[in-house]
């Protein structure tokens, strides 16, 4: 029996990107950071004067991810790619984990999925796979339980807000008892 996999996203879930800049999230701290994904989207800006991208992210969260890879494999998955281990790793105080590299990003996926969520299916490969994001729903879901052959759970998690205390109980409950759910 394989240990469940549980794929983390950065932006919405660790960074709650979302929230009003002048109502930074409680336990969060301000990083500026330029990852590869950001410099690339400003082309033609010599790197020096390229605006960092804030962060925000909130050390509390690297303790409870690691409690939850006593049951999971962590896996970024996350367009930070191997970045999220440059940047975000050493804030939370994770250590390197590995990393979904993307076949394609940002384009449509099949059945109005959201884009990432075929290449995780393939990615599982069968596995059972816990997933937070803030950009997932109903649409994926359905196409996971589709062609998935495994219990997943994908867990939407409001980029306002990012991930909370009941998030966190959510992921504690699947690894002890997986099952398809609809959280
Ligand atoms: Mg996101």
């Amino acid at each position: 029996m394989h240990r469940p996999l549980l794929y983390l996203d950065v932006d919405g879930p660790l960074n709650p990107f979302a929230a009003k800049p002048e109502r930074r999230p409680e336990g969060y701290t301000t990083h500026r950071m330029k990852p590869e994904g950001w410099i690339a989207q400003h082309p033609g800006t010599p790197l020096a004067h390229v605006k960092p991208l804030r962060v925000w992210l909130n050390p509390d969260h690297g303790p409870r991810l690691l409690q939850l890879g006593d049951t999971y494999d962590l896996v970024w998955a996350t367009t930070w790619g191997t970045d999220a281990n440059t940047f975000i790793a050493p804030v939370l105080g994770l250590p390197e984990l590995p990393v979904v590299e993307w076949p394609t990003m940002h384009d449509a996926g099949p059945r109005g999925t959201f884009w990432k969520t075929r290449h995780l299916v393939a990615h599982a490969a069968g596995r059972p796979f816990a997933w937070v994001d803030d950009d997932l729903g109903q649409t994926d879901r359905a196409y996971v339980s589709a062609y998935h052959d495994g219990f997943a759970l994908l867990h939407h998690v409001d980029a306002r807000r990012g991930l909370l205390e009941a998030d966190f109980a959510a992921l504690d409950a699947f690894a002890r008892s997986p099952h398809s759910s609809e959280a």
